[in-house]
C-alpha cells in the first residue's frame, strides 16, 4: 500500500519538475502537490531525499514545516541515466544510452555521416529507460533531463545550480 503511494506520489512529484525545466522551488512544488493529492509527509520525505532521482539545492530560507525544507530550496529532478561515450558498433555491453550527443543538446547539424544513433527505441535504450524508470517521459523532458545530469554535456561552470553539492 505505501509503495503503491510513493511510487505514484514518485510520477506526480516528477512530472512537476519535469514540467518545469527540471525543477522547483519547494514552496511552489507544495503548492501544486495540494492542489493534486493529498500526501503524507512520510512519504513525500522519502521522496525527496532519495538522492536517487532528486537533489535539494539549499535556500537561505528558515527551513520549516515537518520535512525541515526551506521554502525557497529549489528541488531538482536527477539520474543516473548517463550517454555512452563509445559508439554503439564498438561497445558490447554498457549502462548507458546509446545516442548522439548533437541529438540530445538539440543542435541539429545535418550531417549523413553521423553514426550515432538518434532513437530511443533501439532495444539498448529502451531497456536502460526503462531500468531508470524514464520510459514514458516525452522526449524533449528526457533529453533536458540528461543535460541537466551529464557533466558530459554541460560544462561544470555553465551549470545553473550546483548539482554535486547537497
Ligand atoms: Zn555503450
Ligand atoms: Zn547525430
Amino acid at each position: 500500500m505505501t509503495t503503491d503511494m510513493t511510487l505514484a506520489t514518485t510520477k506526480i512529484i516528477l512530472s512537476l519538475l519535469y514540467d518545469n525545466q527540471g525543477c522547483l522551488v519547494f514552496r511552489r512544488l507544495e503548492e501544486l502537490m495540494k492542489k493534486s493529492s493529498t500526501v503524507e509527509e512520510s512519504v513525500l520525505q522519502m521522496i525527496l531525499f532519495d538522492d536517487t532521482i532528486i537533489a535539494i539545492k539549499e535556500g537561505k530560507e528558515e527551513p520549516s514545516g515537518p520535512l525541515q525544507i526551506c521554502p525557497d530550496s529549489v528541488i531538482v529532478a536527477k539520474t543516473g541515466l548517463r550517454l555512452c561515450k563509445k559508439k554503439a558498433e564498438e561497445c558490447e555491453q554498457c549502462e548507458g544510452l546509446h545516442l548522439c550527443m548533437y541529438h540530445v543538446c538539440g543542435v541539429f547539424i545535418f550531417r549523413v555521416d553521423c553514426t550515432y544513433s538518434h532513437s530511443l527505441t533501439l532495444p539498448h535504450n529502451a531497456t536502460l529507460l526503462t531500468k531508470y524508470k524514464l520510459e514514458a517521459l516525452p522526449e524533449k523532458q528526457l533529453f533536458q533531463l540528461l543535460m541537466q545530469n551529464d557533466p558530459f554535456l554541460l560544462p561544470e561552470e555553465s551549470f545553473p545550480l550546483d548539482y554535486t553539492q547537497k
